[in-house]
């Protein structure tokens, strides 16, 4: 990066450009800014980033972010520990939780299966899944309509049958290959509401 005046300056837009969706014009521009801002509003943003980054760890139970052992969901007295909603990603729980409506728990994959990327049931949480089912009464996949959210939700369908719980699939009045994160809360609702047995 020989188009910066200085090497710090340089290796700070080289950390920017890392993120995700951040090009090397945007990268620039985020350097830059960084020194215009007071350097105690960097050290805060700095420190907040690692703290989350060090403090912020998976529930032991349901794979999501929190900072503690169990996380808030799975802590909640009231919450119906008989059914087990499948997500992606912890942004899947969110979009429920703000929709509304489901009294159950919630299970991250932290991702999909796909073949060709390499990501294999290996990679995803589904063996904390199928240990936490014992008294579970259905399994809901809610992964997201695309070919791998399909695929992912009839292979832990497959696995999850035979052990005697009911599995059920969300009914889509999602466009197919949408995200679940972007679905208005009625839709989601309605798309939990409807879910078929797999
Ligand atoms: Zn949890």
């Amino acid at each position: 990066m020989s188009e910066y005046s200085s090497l710090p300056l340089a290796l700070a837009a080289e950390q920017f450009a890392k993120l995700p969706g951040i090009g090397i014009k945007t990268a620039q521009r985020l350097a830059y800014h960084m020194l215009n801002l007071p350097a105690e509003e960097v050290e805060e943003f700095a420190e907040n980033i690692l703290k989350a980054r060090r403090s912020v760890m998976l529930c032991k139970c349901c794979q999501n972010f929190t900072e503690r052992e169990l996380c808030s969901l799975c802590a909640d007295d009231n919450r119906d520990r008989s059914v087990i909603c499948v997500v992606e990603s912890p942004k899947d729980v969110s979009a429920f939780e703000r929709a509304g409506g489901f009294e159950g728990l919630y299970h991250v994959l932290h991702g999909l299966l796909s073949p060709m990327d390499g990501i294999t049931a290996e990679n995803l949480k589904i063996k904390e899944l199928i240990a936490r089912l014992s008294d579970v009464k259905e399994v809901i996949m809610a992964t997201n309509p695309t070919v791998e959210g399909e695929a992912t939700a009839m292979y832990i369908g497959r696995l999850i049958k035979p052990m005697g719980i009911k599995v059920t699939r969300l009914a889509y009045g999602l466009p197919a290959g949408s995200a679940l994160e972007f679905a208005d809360d009625v839709t989601l609702v309605k798309a939990l509401e409807n879910r078929n047995e797999l």
